[in-house]
């Protein structure tokens, strides 16, 4: 059976179609490869000042067009309006701050005998840039503001289901100046556009962000070029709650920090660790964070909490929350059309109940006792995963020693943020490999290529 050439996007809070986008086929994809390999020869010989200025101007475009974008992602992806316009501001954000780059690419001098050695960070060439559903729009930039500043182009599939701010930030890169060829947004199936990219020899790295089994797939594929690959896969992170801690301020926080964007965050604190002694005074100020969150239009500047992106994704989360299901607590959630689900707590038990052992990837958060700290970090270490985490306590010693003990990327104290475009993102175990964002993705873009020149004869 051959794929349908086209994909009809529906918006997930009233379950309508929006519009209807063209899936490329494997011809398609390696023609824009082709394009993209060509202007590789001439993007990478740009001069750094202006290289600086044509992201500059794309950050500007972004800017001049962020309300048209976040209002693309609310119909596209039932993100609330608040949440979307912070995501098209962080494309700006992402492209400014990488335009620095192409000016600060330094190599370095290093001494030898008999001559000089210098090294140069070279681009790759072109990168493939395979994004998932759950926040397209600053995934494809984390992926894309970095590869262009170093000098590569680059070809992005965005997910089936969240392509038109994808599609629209390849617009406005052409609309700033960006040259043909050298960013281009190529909507399709990942089983077809996306394992082009991997099998294609002139891509010489794929991004990937999204789920570990199809990313341990991705790897696969790429060893057999020795491709390189950065990986950006599932989480189940622990946010972990000591009885020292601010208890007000963690109860109050804790449903922001996994039912943000309906759970389908791949940082969501979907285990709230308590310590034994404070968890049923945690539990009495968790249950009104809870109901208080308001799950509604997501067009509505008031809306915290949207729909799920799909029936499909509705059917997963809620196989995770059966009749007999341990339900501390839940908070409301629209009726009628669209894919609604209410933030739910669990109290499961059993350590090896599912739900407290995968991804959920919906607003659907377990919440477990432990003893002591040994236990805390013992248990926050489980699984296959390890993105993100926070840990609520006033001891600074132990926030100290808990972080170096957790087995994760990306760690909060006395707070949920985890991803910030000026430090370093990115996941131990299972969930990635290498590290998007911050002052060293440049590396992860280049090569470093070393030259010896002999000064005597
Ligand atoms: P997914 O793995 O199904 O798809 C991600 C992308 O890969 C899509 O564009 C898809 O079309 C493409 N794809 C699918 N099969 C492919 C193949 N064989 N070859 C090449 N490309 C292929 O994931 P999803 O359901 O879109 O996203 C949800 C997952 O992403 C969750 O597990 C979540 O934790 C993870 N995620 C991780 C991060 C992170 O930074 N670590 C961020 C967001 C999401």
């Amino acid at each position: 059976m051959t794929a349908p050439a086209s994909y009809d996007v529906r918006n997930p809070a009233t379950e309508q179609i929006v519009t209807t986008v063209a899936m490329a086929d494997v011809g398609q994809t390696d023609e824009v490869v082709a394009r993209a390999r060509r202007a590789f020869d001439t993007w990478r010989q740009v001069a750094p000042a202006d290289r600086a200025r044509l992201l500059r101007r794309f950050a500007e475009q972004v800017d001049a067009h962020v309300e048209e974008l976040a209002r693309l992602e609310v119909a596209n992806a039932g993100h609330t309006i608040g949440n979307a316009r912070w995501e098209a501001g962080n494309v700006r954000d992402v492209l400014t701050y990488y335009s620095a780059a192409p000016e600060r690419l330094f190599g370095r001098q290093i001494p030898v005998a008999g001559g000089i050695d210098v090294t140069f960070k070279e681009p790759l060439g072109v990168i493939g840039v395979i994004v998932p559903w759950n926040f397209p729009m600053p995934i494809a930039g984390w992926g894309f503001a970095p590869a262009l500043a170093a000098g590569n182009t680059v070809v992005l599939k965005p997910a089936e289901l969240t392509p038109l701010t994808a599609i629209r930030l390849g617009e406005l890169a052409l609309e700033a100046g960006i040259p043909e060829g050298v960013f281009t947004v190529l909507p399709g199936r990942g089983s077809i556009v996306g394992q082009r990219f991997v099998e294609h020899p002139d891509v010489r790295k794929i991004v990937f962000t999204g789920s570990t089994e199809v990313g341990k797939a991705i790897m696969a594929g790429c060893a057999q070029q020795v491709k390189r690959v950065t990986l950006e896969l599932g989480g189940k992170s622990a946010n972990v709650v000591f009885a020292d801690a601010d208890l007000e301020k963690a109860a109050a926080t804790a449903p922001y920090a996994v039912f943000d964007n309906a759970g389908q965050d791949c940082c969501a604190r979907s285990r709230i660790l308590v310590q034994r002694e404070a968890y049923d005074r945690f539990m009495g100020l968790l249950e009104p964070a809870v109901k208080g969150v308001r799950v509604e239009d997501p067009s509505l500047d008031t809306a915290e909490m949207g729909p799920l992106i799909s029936r499909a994704q509705w059917e997963t989360v809620a196989s995770f929350v059966p009749d007999d299901a341990p339900v501390a607590f839940r908070g409301s959630a629209p009726q009628g059309p669209g894919f609604w689900f209410p933030p739910t707590v669990l109290t499961p038990e059993d350590p090896a109940d599912r739900a407290v052992t995968e991804e959920i990837f919906g607003p659907v958060v377990v919440v477990v006792p432990f003893d002591d700290e040994a236990d805390a970090v013992r248990m926050a270490n489980e699984g296959q995963y390890g993105l993100s985490g926070s840990i609520w306590t006033n001891d600074l010693g132990r926030a100290l020693r808990v972080s170096r003990g957790i087995e994760t990327g990306n760690l909060s104290v006395n707070s949920h943020s985890s991803v910030r475009y000026s430090t370093p993102f990115g996941g131990f175990k299972q969930s990635g490999l290498g590290r998007e964002l911050g002052p060293d993705a440049l590396d992860a873009f280049s090569e470093v290529k070393n030259v010896y020149i002999a000064t005597e004869g």
